[in-house]
């Protein structure tokens, strides 16, 4: 099976239609969370991540703010701004579908989540080796697949030491899985990379071949920008997508 591998869209449009260009030959999607907030576009992303084939989603923390089933003093107040702005765009059916979505899901032995384990899923980043090996530490299976930093990386360990490397994936680049090792894969943010590099991050992860493939593409940034500033959204947050911290 080769899976999209999409994560942290929010709500950019140009963004994902710029990844799912690039995915048109995978045969069924993974969607780790953030589908909205921050961007001009909730619906319209929303409508176009449910209509994917095979889609495996789970839900976000800005997801969840945007229906009000987060607590928004985790938020900054420009992220803050950005939830409330979304969630008067979302009709009740789209707010209804985030609210159900899980915070957990396994694909063929691969754990999904938008955050971290063990719980809280949806609060805690994994930004440091150790970080990494606690999450190691509550999941059995080879490969665990987060979002939620928008750092497009990867750790890797071996069964047997508890000790794990962190790989960062920049301009991308193919993983080839080892058999004897565990991992867990953050395919970067769609419509908000953190890395520094402001292209479109994403993924494909080939189940016969065991890799994975991180692409980084380019997208139509001054017209999300354009929305973004008519909308009345913070500055800060467009600006930001232009420098892709
Ligand atoms: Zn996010």
């Amino acid at each position: 099976m080769v899976y999209g591998l999409i994560s942290d869209i929010h709500a950019n449009l140009e963004a994902l239609e710029a990844a799912l260009a690039e995915l048109s030959g995978v045969e069924a999607y993974l969607c780790l969370g953030d589908i909205v907030g921050y961007g001009p576009d909730p619906s319209a992303c929303l409508a176009r991540v449910r209509a994917l084939p095979g889609l495996v989603c789970i839900v976000g923390n800005h997801d969840l703010a945007a229906v009000g089933a987060y607590d928004l003093d985790w938020f900054n107040p420009y992220a803050r701004h950005a939830v409330e702005w979304t969630a008067a765009q979302l009709s009740p059916e789209e707010t209804d579908y985030l609210r159900a979505l899980p915070d957990k899901e396994e694909v063929a032995g691969t754990v999904l989540v938008h955050g971290s384990l063990p719980q809280p899923e949806l609060m805690n980043y994994i930004t440091t080796p150790e970080d990494a090996l606690e999450c190691f530490d509550a999941f059995g299976g080879a490969l665990c697949f987060i979002g939620h930093t928008h750092l497009t990386e990867y750790y890797h360990r071996a069964e047997t030491v508890r000790a794990c490397r962190r790989v960062g994936l920049f301009r991308g680049g193919r993983l080839e899985l080892q058999r004897d090792r565990r991992y867990l894969i953050n395919p970067g943010s769609v419509g908000q990379p953190r890395d520094g590099n402001p292209r479109a991050s994403f993924g494909i992860y080939d189940t016969t071949a065991r890799t994975v493939e991180i692409r980084r593409v380019a997208y139509d940034l001054p017209t999300v920008q354009k929305k973004m500033n008519e909308a009345g959204l913070p500055r800060y947050l467009s600006e930001r997508l232009r420098r892709g911290v």
